[in-house]
């Protein structure tokens, strides 16, 4: 895969719970930035639709999404159970839907926009152009939905939760690989310097993969390094209207040393050859 799945996603300011989970009270919605959107998709009369325990998936006949949809299935809830696990979500009443799309036209007339993977907030959905190439499943858009119980994270840290609980880049390598490689390149990969989404979406598309796998690497070392109980009450605070001032006092506060001293830990475990 040449570029992020979800570079775009849950670009937002702010808002809680969707009114389907069980136990929140609803004062207003989150808020996405989908510039090109559409609701073509629900119209659109040719979907097959598979039902499992947490998902319901629509894709097209003759798709490759069709020739993998029970694995797909297995692949999802395995990822549920992995999300529900760790994060204890409050239980929603709604099924995630997943609408795959077979191409990238298709997807755009159909929902908007040729990007591989986005979870919709709001409508509790996820679209994936999903080709013989490209099958971006698994944890990743889930865990975006189900973490909605802990607040809106900034997209480095939101974007380090979600390929955390995948576990590897997406190109099935791991994220400690490609930090390495972009060490090498010359990339500036101190996780102080994403402090804010302006941070995060100025980050070029070519080395996404990177990114992704930086902000990934840094979950699982402060994970590793303090405790996942810690780690949480860091996510569930951290905004994205913070200031970068904000957020460097919140790393203090929650980990009890400076944000310094955390990206030197981490340098060093990168550098590691244990790792
Ligand atoms: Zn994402």
């Amino acid at each position: 895969m040449t570029k992020g799945w979800s570079r775009f996603c849950l670009y937002s300011s702010g808002g809680i719970l969707p009114p389907f989970f069980s136990s929140c009270i609803i004062t207003n919605m989150f808020e996405q930035n989908l510039p090109n959107y559409t609701h073509t998709f629900l119209s659109y009369n040719d979907w097959l639709t598979r039902e499992s325990s947490h998902y319901i998936f629509h894709y097209t006949k003759g798709s490759e999404a069709e020739k993998d949809i029970a694995h797909i299935e297995e692949v999802q809830e395995l990822a549920y159970k992995k999300i529900v696990g760790l994060l204890h979500p409050p239980v929603p009443f709604k099924k995630i839907e997943y609408y795959f799309y077979p191409d990238a036209d298709t997807k755009t007339k159909l929902m908007g926009d040729s990007w591989y993977a986005l979870a919709i907030l709001n409508e509790w959905c996820v679209h994936v152009l999903y080709t013989r190439e490209d099958k971006p499943i698994g944890p990743h858009e889930d865990t975006h939905l189900l973490s909605l119980h802990l607040g809106q994270a900034t997209p480095f840290i939101a974007e380090g939760l979600a390929d955390y609980m995948v576990g590897h880049a997406w190109d099935g390598k791991s994220h400690l690989e490609h930090v390495r490689k972009g060490q090498g390149l010359g990339l500036d990969l101190n996780p102080a310097h994403y402090l804010t989404p302006q941070h995060w979406f100025e980050t070029p598309d070519e080395h996404a993969i990177i990114f992704y796998s930086l902000a990934a690497a840094w979950t699982k070392y402060l994970i590793d390094t303090f405790s996942l109980k810690t780690y949480l009450s860091f996510y569930i605070q951290v905004k994205r209207s913070h200031t970068e001032a904000e957020v460097i006092a919140l790393y203090a506060q929650v980990f009890e040393i400076s944000l310094d001293e955390l990206v030197a830990g981490f340098e060093k475990m990168v550098s590691s050859k244990e790792n």
